[in-house]
């Protein structure tokens, strides 16, 4: 496959030992060439947006709590708990791979994650990385936040319960979607691609879905295993 459409999922961490969505996991995915490199954004009680999975960090509740105490905590790596600010940092010296930046949906609602897009996205432009970032959600209220503030952002939706056409009137450039939506609507990735939606799955770790997916003109495939999908 070719590499520029494998994005490593949390990273390069399954066949390399690095934790997920550490700098460590980062850097495998950029020496490794991959098209993209996906991670997830949460933002603390101070205002710090962190790349962390879960809600939660080490039993804590991020957004109830601040950096300071978070990262009393290290990852098994012994890395602080990443901030988003250190992997665009890295990122400026790997210029050929793409972020792909998730805002997490904040547990107290969509107004945090509203402003976790928005600074997200002022964030990345400061690095001068918007043309290397490709914002996603779950929330479809940070996927709107993000294409108002930029008609520009490369944004697409996550949770595959809206239609290519619904996403194009909204004005949303992308979709990403679990890979089990395109077999439940095997007319989408043809109708997104006709609309000029940029298109990937997640997270596709068999060699007969990446296959079907790519005959079917896919732009992105998200993965655990992204060796094993430039191998393909
Ligand atoms: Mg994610």
């Amino acid at each position: 496959m070719a590499q520029s459409k494998v994005v490593a999922h949390r990273g390069a961490w399954k066949n390399t030992g690095a934790p997920q969505n550490s700098l460590e996991s980062l850097k495998h995915a950029f020496e490794m060439k991959c098209g993209g490199s996906e991670f997830d954004i949460n933002r603390t009680l101070d205002g710090k947006l962190v790349i962390n999975h879960d809600a939660d960090y080490a039993g804590l509740r991020i957004e109830e709590h601040t950096y300071a105490d978070l990262n009393k905590t290290k990852l098994k790596n012994g890395e602080d708990l990443p901030l988003l600010e250190s992997f665009l940092k890295l990122a400026k010296k790997y210029p050929n791979t793409l972020l792909f930046a998730e805002i997490k949906v904040a547990p107290s609602g969509a107004a945090a994650s509203e402003k976790a897009a928005e600074e997200t996205w002022k964030m990345v432009k400061k690095y001068k990385l918007l043309k290397h970032t490709v914002f996603i959600s779950f929330s479809y209220e940070a996927t709107l936040k993000l294409v108002a503030l930029d008609k520009k952002a490369k944004v697409q939706y996550l949770t595959g319960d809206k239609s290519p056409d619904v996403l194009k009137a909204a004005g949303i450039p992308g979709l990403d979607y679990h890979f089990s939506v395109f077999e439940k609507n095997p007319d989408w990735l043809k109708k997104a691609k006709s609309l000029g939606l940029s298109t990937n799955a997640w997270t596709v770790n068999k060699q007969e879905v990446m296959e079907s997916l790519l005959k079917q003109g896919i732009d992105y495939l998200t993965t655990d295993e992204p060796e094993m999908a430039m191998g393909l």
